[in-house]
């Protein structure tokens, strides 16, 4: 037996965790935060108000306030058996990061200590950033990155087998304030997006509405592979995805995965990930099986996009930390196995007002209804214009493997509306008339806009950036990636859009009524979008080349992708709306542009040790035993009888030079991708990330088509990287 099959057989014979007591979520949901309605319990009224009018008005609260919450949030961590604390950020390499503290400092009597928490340390931390990438923004010598509390996300408590860690929701910036982290720039467009959409709701006679704010679901999609097979796979290990592996002869084609019943170790592993999220104050709602073979997803209930993008993070630790305890790994990676669906995050965002009232719900009365559409319009507004910043913010390595294959969104981005929604703005597109009242209204059947459901549009599973009854579903996120940088641009082209359509209306109601100039400008809008509306399957040949006609960008490459970001009139969008700066969007370009090269560096390094240190020496012992075995017969010493033999004979030679082929070419390419790693090493960064897209990612895909070649025909005993189906059906 090989190590390979030595797992398989462990795998049997594993058993399952000890049953624990059931609890009711209620009694327990948010147990490890220290919540608005827990803070409240711990400091006195005078400060919570102070705290609230911060929240609700911007009004800074004092230091000695800050104490007072600092003290109160020690206090009630400690008797939780807190130890340490940790500012807890949201880097721009796209993981999250910490850096932890005691509680402790020394007592007046000496040899002794106690606990304590400052206001100070609350709100400001001064981790050592300088290994931070920062894209320039601040040079390593200077090295005074700073995380600073972001009070509007509740702190929390994480928990190991032997302590536990009070961890604190903050903004990471450069001591100019430039933002250094993925979360400071979403506050921003949280802030941009609210003032834009407060003018907009007055416009149409909302009088009170204070705040608007996104609101988010993101659904979360992944794998779990069993540990051992994770252990053996040096690609999966360093670089989160397969590099070799022959298809499994069934892999997601019956189609009988998707919903099917869970089986008993993953549902057990799906309880204590919830259990986990849920003292965190997760709202986990959904989970089931997903379409490839051991790829699963959790949705959410929605929150304010804030907590939502927290919550994500926090989440995808989770369910790695619990992955490993059931002696599973969960992979987030995009694309983990070739031939198989990869994995993405549906990114579901509307925006609420501060009643509560979801803005992409289309309204009980005509005028609602009308708010409603102009809303839906400058949403299309500005995915048209802004295409390529959305195809931006999900532009990474991981998900350019899976953008425009054939189970995911196509770098393509388009509108789905549904056939209602499409009706309804064909006749907006058409009217005619001058004047509009109120009947006009409902005849044009805005009024039964209520009427759209989700049954009705959500047909449509092909398309990027869909509605869904009374919100926008963005299907291009990769698992892997943080939220935050997609809503950020939603909400930043939204609130751009907003504006765009108010003004226009403002500047038409100078000679018409309102609803007639509503319905005029919303004509024109709806008019000069209409080449990002797509009803049809995005996922067809047919649609790329519709798309090209349209002219609609169609983006494969990150690298290319990414400069949208450092585009004029885009640094001029988001220089207005200030959510970032030229500085923060160059170094935002920089930062991935080279976490793209890096990664590619990785995978082909790791490739080539895999291809040398394993496959090949395993394809050299078959080779060994197929020579070995035609020497034997061609030097029998008696044929006499034997049939077949010079058949046989041919046949065995054909075999080995097959092999012999495999093996020259695997070793041929691989010596090549070294070659042109060598020879790029000088280049400019935008020129070599390039030329990796063009040029590594087909030696590498060479490469691969080889070894898997060999993997079909070399001996079970003598193949030891664990194939597809061990990981993908062995459960
Ligand atoms: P599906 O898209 O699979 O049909 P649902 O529509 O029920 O499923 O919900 C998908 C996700 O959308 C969930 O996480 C849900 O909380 C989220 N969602 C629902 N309403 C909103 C909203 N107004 N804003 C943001 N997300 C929402
Ligand atoms: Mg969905």
């Amino acid at each position: 037996m090989n190590i390979r099959q030595e797992i398989l057989k462990s795998i049997e014979t594993k058993p399952f965790p000890e049953v624990k007591k059931f609890k009711k979520v209620s009694s327990y949901f948010g147990e490890n935060t220290f919540s608005v309605p827990t803070m409240k319990k711990h400091i006195s009224k005078k400060t919570f108000e102070a705290f609230e009018a911060w929240m609700e008005e911007g009004k800074q609260i004092s230091l000695v306030q800050a104490n007072e919450i600092a003290d109160a949030m020690k206090r009630w961590a400690v008797e939780r058996g807190a130890t340490y604390y940790t500012h807890w950020f949201q880097p721009m390499t796209g993981m999250t990061a910490e850096k932890h503290d005691s509680f402790i400092s020394f007592a007046s009597s000496p040899g002794k200590v106690i606990e304590t928490f400052s206001g100070s340390k609350l709100i400001k931390g001064e981790p050592d950033a300088s290994s931070f990438p920062s894209g320039g923004i601040r040079t390593t010598f200077e090295a005074r990155g700073y995380t600073a509390w972001d009070p509007t996300s509740p702190a929390f408590i994480i928990e190991s087998k032997l302590g536990k860690t009070l961890c604190i929701p903050t903004i990471f910036v450069a001591y100019h304030g430039y933002a250094l982290d993925k979360k400071l720039p979403h506050l921003r467009s949280i802030e941009a997006l609210s003032a834009s959409a407060v003018r907009f709701l007055k416009l149409f006679g909302s009088k009170n509405v204070r705040k608007v704010f996104s609101t988010c679901g993101p659904e979360q999609e992944y794998f779990l592979i069993d540990k051992n097979f994770y252990r053996l796979r040096q690609d999966l290990l360093l670089t989160g995805r397969t590099l070799v592996g022959a298809p499994s002869p069934k892999d997601q084609q019956m189609e009988d995965q998707y919903f099917g019943s869970i089986k008993e170790r993953v549902v057990n592993y799906m309880y204590e990930v919830g259990e986990e999220a849920y003292k965190l104050g997760i709202p986990v709602m959904t989970r089931h099986n997903e379409v490839a073979p051991h790829q699963y997803e959790f949705a959410p209930i929605f929150e304010e996009s804030n907590l939502a993008a927290d919550h994500n993070q926090l989440l995808m630790e989770i369910m790695k930390k619990m992955a490993l305890r059931h002696d599973m790994v969960c992979l987030l990676h995009e694309k983990p196995f070739a031939g198989i669906n990869g994995s993405g995050k549906h990114l579901n965002w509307s925006m609420s007002d501060d009643k509560g009232n979801n803005l992409l719900n289309p309204g009980k009365t005509p005028e609602d209804s009308l708010q409603f559409l102009a809303i839906l319009v400058a949403v299309l507004r500005a995915v048209d214009t802004h295409a390529d910043l959305l195809r931006a913010s999900v532009a990474s390595a991981g998900n350019e493997h899976r953008l425009g294959a054939n189970e995911a969104p196509p770098a393509i981005i388009s509108v789905f509306l549904g056939d209602q929604l499409t009706q309804i703005l064909d006749t907006v597109e058409k009217g005619k008339k001058t004047q509009i009242s109120r009947q006009d209204i409902m005849d044009l059947g805005v009024a039964r806009l209520p009427l759209v459901n989700k049954d009705m549009t959500d047909r449509n599973r092909t398309s990027p950036f869909a509605f869904t009854g009374n919100k926008f579903e963005f299907r291009a996120v990769g698992s892997s990636q943080n939220i935050s940088t997609a809503i950020t641009v939603i909400n930043t082209i939204v609130a751009d859009s907003m504006d765009y359509v108010r003004t226009k209306i403002e500047a038409a109601q100078k000679s018409k009524d309102f609803n007639t100039a509503v319905l005029a400008v919303l004509a024109e809008v709806i008019r000069e979008t209409k080449k990002i509306r797509f009803e049809g399957n995005n996922y067809s040949e047919e649609w790329k080349k519709e798309a090209a006609k349209r002219g609609l960008p169609n983006e494969p490459s990150t690298s290319e992708a990414l400069k949208a970001l450092v585009k004029e009139e885009n640094v001029a969008l988001f220089e207005k709306y200030k959510v970032f700066n030229r500085e923060e969007l160059k170094a935002r370009y920089k930062i991935w542009l080279e976490m793209y090269i890096k990664l590619l560096e990785i995978e082909a390094k790791t490739l080539n040790e895999m291809v040398n240190s394993c496959i090949v020496p395993n394809a050299f012992d078959y080779q060994g035993l197929l020579s070995q075995n035609l020497e034997h017969i061609v030097h029998l010493e008696s044929t006499a009888g034997l049939k077949f033999l010079e058949e046989s004979v041919v046949d065995m030679k054909v075999h080995l030079s097959e092999v012999t082929e495999m093996i020259y070419y695997v070793r041929k390419n691989a010596k090549a991708m070294m070659q042109f790693l060598e020879e790029t090493k000088g280049l400019e960064e935008d020129e070599k990330a390039h030329r990796y897209f063009t040029d590594l990612k087909p030696i590498m895909e060479h490469i691969r088509k080889h070894a898997d070649l060999l993997e079909g025909v070399i001996s079970d005993e003598h193949w030891d990287l664990p194939k597809y189906r061990d990981m993908l059906f062995v459960k």
